[in-house]
């Protein structure tokens, strides 16, 4: 595979790029000015103070569609500096943006995220990456529960954005993946994010040190064109997986979120065979497999439906059942039955067809 010649099949280009006036002199911010200037961005702005104004605008239509096309650069404050622990993907979760230019309708961040969903990213790029220095070595609850081999402690950089999806225009994963790569945080220290892009051309070139995970999120052909816009489409993402295993990182599936849709068995199955076709011969594949079904909580169901009210995504609470979390909210999943037909499908069918896949979880 020549990796010289990869380009992306999808890229955000931001219309308007926001600077608050305490992330303007920071040697990160020339970093993304300098790639937004690159992609062709003409609406770059340094804001007289910090706060993000005119955001919204006359319909909730309007202010979705502006704030999906607005990056802005801001200091992380110091409540986001402190890693959070994050099972079962991760040790720790550090955070180099808030917020997705993507538009999946059945999207993570619905309900968790305040405002308008403008992508913020985090100027203050070193204090970010400190965190890794301070939780290096200190395993979380996840602990034991799931065996993560010689990964040492592990760093979760995608629950509140897609880094990939922003790195044209922010240069933060290749930063964090090569101080990681080059050992500045010690040996024992393993970074890992998820994505539906494909722009991998630049990690290709990194020298990453193989102390990054890089995981690709599949799903059936049906859910994946029908409810994930703006993103790369499946054939593009394995590509780009085959691109990056090639290039000797640690790679990941996030298979998520899995919808029991007509056919399902005969959907993911295919699923799985474009994937083992798309790792087929690659010398020293570390592979994970991470499976997630869908499920909605009260607050992400109202968000999704004032930003994609014409969804066809199943959210009728009456064809699920109701898990309370330990602080007593809830989440819809789909029934018991349900379920545990799914999981024996996966378990067997995971094994069966891409045998080089280890399974850290379902859930
Ligand atoms: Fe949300 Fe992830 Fe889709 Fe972005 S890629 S819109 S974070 S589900």
């Amino acid at each position: 595979m020549d990796l010289t010649t990869l380009s992306p099949t999808r890229l955000w280009v931001p219309r308007h790029v926001m600077i608050t006036r305490a992330a303007a002199d920071l040697p990160h911010t020339a970093e993304i000015i300098r790639r937004c200037e690159i992609a062709g961005v003409d609406d770059i702005r340094i804001l007289p103070g910090n706060a993000l104004t005119g955001l919204r605008g006359a319909t909730e239509r309007e202010t979705y569609a502006s704030a999906k096309n607005t990056l802005a650069v801001v200091v992380a404050p110091p409540s986001a500096l402190k890693p959070q622990p994050i099972p079962p993907s991760a040790d720790w979760r550090i955070d180099l943006a808030k917020g997705c230019p993507a538009h999946c309708q059945y999207c993570y961040l619905a309900g968790s995220l305040q405002g308008p969903p403008v992508t913020r990213v985090y100027a203050n790029l070193d204090e970010v990456l400190g965190g890794i220095r301070t939780h290096s070595g200190r395993g979380s609850v996840t602990r034991g529960t799931i065996d993560r081999g010689d990964e040492g402690t592990t760093f979760e950089m995608s629950c509140y954005t897609d880094p990939l999806g922003i790195e044209s225009v922010t240069g933060s994963l290749a930063a964090a993946i090569s101080r990681v790569g080059s050992g500045e945080f010690g040996s024992d220290v393993q970074l890992r994010f998820t994505t539906k892009f494909d722009d991998v051309g630049e990690l290709v070139t990194l020298d990453h040190g193989r102390r990054t995970r890089v995981r690709f999120s599949v799903n059936a052909a049906e859910v994946a064109n029908r409810f994930e816009g703006g993103t790369a489409r499946m054939p593009a993402r394995l590509a780009a997986l085959r691109a990056v295993a090639t290039a000797g990182y640690r790679v990941g599936l996030t298979i998520a979120p899995i919808m029991p849709v007509p056919d399902w068995r005969e959907q993911y199955g295919a699923l799985l065979d474009e994937i083992s076709e798309a790792v087929a011969g690659i010398d020293d594949l570390d592979l994970t497999a991470e499976i997630i079904t869908h499920r909605f909580t009260p607050a992400s169901k109202e968000v999704l439906l004032s930003w994609y009210p014409r969804t066809k995504l199943d959210m009728d609470e009456d064809l699920r059942s109701q898990k309370r979390s330990k602080f007593g909210g809830v989440k819809y999943v789909y029934p018991k039955q349900t379920m545990t037909e799914m999981r024996q499908w996966f378990t067997e069918e995971l094994e069966r067809r891409l045998p080089a896949a280890r399974l850290l979880y379902w859930t």
